[in-house]
């Protein structure tokens, strides 16, 4: 198996194993280790990669699912297009025991088995990576972060149920698995479903008339935690039962905590029974992570991988990374990856070529770019944000310019004070004002996310 179109000639072998470590940054873990983690590279042929795993039903999730982020990430290996297919090895891929693929609705549900699960140890479904230990706090997920720490220390006691909600990739299931982890350790009996994982259970003890059984697993539970909950919105049926499950736990003073990708009154097919319930304890979100953040997060990150990555190489990262801590974590794994396969010091030089298309059109973002996104957003004109007027109406915007300045560039105070027009001590009082308020309202802190969002989109023409 030779490719002569294969950098500094690495086996496509190799380069495959490249890329299940990029992919297994990528990829929330149970999807890695379920689906991506036993696969080889059988084959190398006309410019594909082809790709080997235990049965048909991987192969199909895999070309379905996965095919383009695998695509892509090999192509970012290699430096050119590459394509990828997927084939059924009928020798076992790997000698470990067999593995039986997590249960996907819209497929075959029958081949699913629901096997009973005791509550404790490794079949509670936690993973040993996602901790309280791991977590990294800032401005962003603070308050999901306390709820969680608070529902750890006194499940069924601090706020029940607790509803976490944010974007993908923000660090929902990490939140969720630490707490598991956490009241775990104390004795509590936990148990962790996706959202998938409770309707697929639930469609198979119907199936298998074994619903008594489906009952006595939920409801036994010292702590529930449900990822992604708005999964069964519009499942009328799914939805019923989980109404009941709640119940049952919720009158026993049992633990729940639910996730989503959005915030419970935004979910238009979720039940109103069940939306009144989510808000009897409490609900938090988590938003995007400013710059400083997500450079801590990149320490942490490099440091367990066991990698020396300077700390303007990090900056890099984090200004070009900006969206989700997966996205994040994906970056600086394609970053080591790169400067390994091409035998270069990592290097701004490095994240530049490695990163190339995360930010193509805008490249690094500047304050010039947040004074006028601002202008738009807030509607105020340019001028006056940089003006004299001193009223509420123009005060405000101008210090959330100072402090996404701050947060989002990490600019100084004085080359924030330079654009504005002002001297550094007023900066750092403009930027203290956010953040104290932000802390206090959280209609401001939706502003400054969405005008944070809004940093990275092509400036509109006006
Ligand atoms: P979500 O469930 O919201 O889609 P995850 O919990 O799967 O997101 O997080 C995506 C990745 O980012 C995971 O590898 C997780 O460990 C990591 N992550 C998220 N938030 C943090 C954080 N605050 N500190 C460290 N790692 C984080
Ligand atoms: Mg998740």
């Amino acid at each position: 198996m030779y490719a002569p179109d294969v950098p500094n000639g690495r086996s496509p072998r190799e380069i495959w194993e490249i890329a299940r470590s990029h992919l297994r940054l990528q990829l929330p873990q149970s999807t890695y280790d379920t689906w991506v983690r036993d696969t080889v590279c059988v084959a190398h042929e006309d410019g594909a990669f082809v790709i080997g795993v235990s049965n048909a039903y991987a192969r199909d999730w895999l070309h379905l699912r996965l095919r383009r982020m695998i695509k892509e990430t090999l192509t970012s290996i290699v430096g050119h297009s590459v394509d990828v297919t997927f084939v059924v090895q009928t020798t076992p891929v790997q000698d470990g025991p067999e593995r039986t693929p997590a249960p996907l609705l819209e497929m075959e549900p029958a081949v699913v088995p629901a096997p009973a699960e005791p509550l404790s140890g490794g079949s509670a479904n936690l993973r040993s990576h996602y901790s309280f230990e791991t977590f990294v706090v800032g401005p962003s997920n603070r308050m999901a972060h306390a709820s969680a720490m608070a529902v750890a220390e006194r499940p069924g006691v601090a706020y029940n149920p607790l509803f976490i909600y944010g974007g993908s990739g923000l660090g929902k299931t990490h939140l969720l698995q630490a707490i598991g982890k956490a009241v775990q350790a104390n004795g509590h009996r936990v148990l962790y479903v996706t959202s998938e994982i409770f309707t697929n259970d639930l469609i198979e003890a119907i199936r298998s008339g074994s619903t008594d059984h489906f009952r006595a697993k939920y409801r036994s539970a010292d702590v529930l935690l449900l990822d992604d909950v708005h999964f069964i919105a519009g499942k009328e049926q799914t939805q019923e039962e989980f109404f009941h499950t709640f119940n049952a736990l919720h009158s026993a003073n049992r633990q729940i905590v639910l996730t989503s990708d959005r915030a419970p009154q935004a979910i238009p097919t979720l039940e109103d029974r069940l939306r009144s319930r989510f808000a009897w304890g409490m609900i938090t979100d988590i938003q995007p992570p400013n710059l400083e953040t997500r450079v801590a997060i990149l320490q942490t990150k490099a440091a367990s991988l066991g990698k020396r990555v300077p700390d303007d190489v990090l900056l890099a990262i984090a200004q070009r990374a900006h969206r989700n801590i997966r996205d994040l974590e994906g970056a600086l794994t394609k970053v080591i990856a790169h400067a390994e396969l091409f035998q270069r010091p990592v290097s701004v030089a490095v994240v530049e070529d490695a990163l190339a298309y995360l930010a193509p059109a805008q490249g690094k973002l500047t304050l010039e770019t947040v004074l006028r996104s601002a202008a738009d957003f807030f509607g105020v004109p340019l001028a006056e944000l940089i003006g004299r007027n001193r009223s509420a109406k123009i005060a405000l915007p101008r210090h959330v310019v100072m402090y996404v300045m701050r947060e989002e560039v990490g600019a100084s105070l004085q080359q924030i004070g330079q654009v504005l027009g002002r001297d550094h001590t007023t900066v750092m009082h403009g930027i203290e004002r956010i953040a104290s308020e932000m802390n206090r309202n959280p209609d401001l802190v939706q502003s400054v996310s969405a005008l944070r969002n809004r940093l990275y989109e092509p400036v509109r023409v006006r």
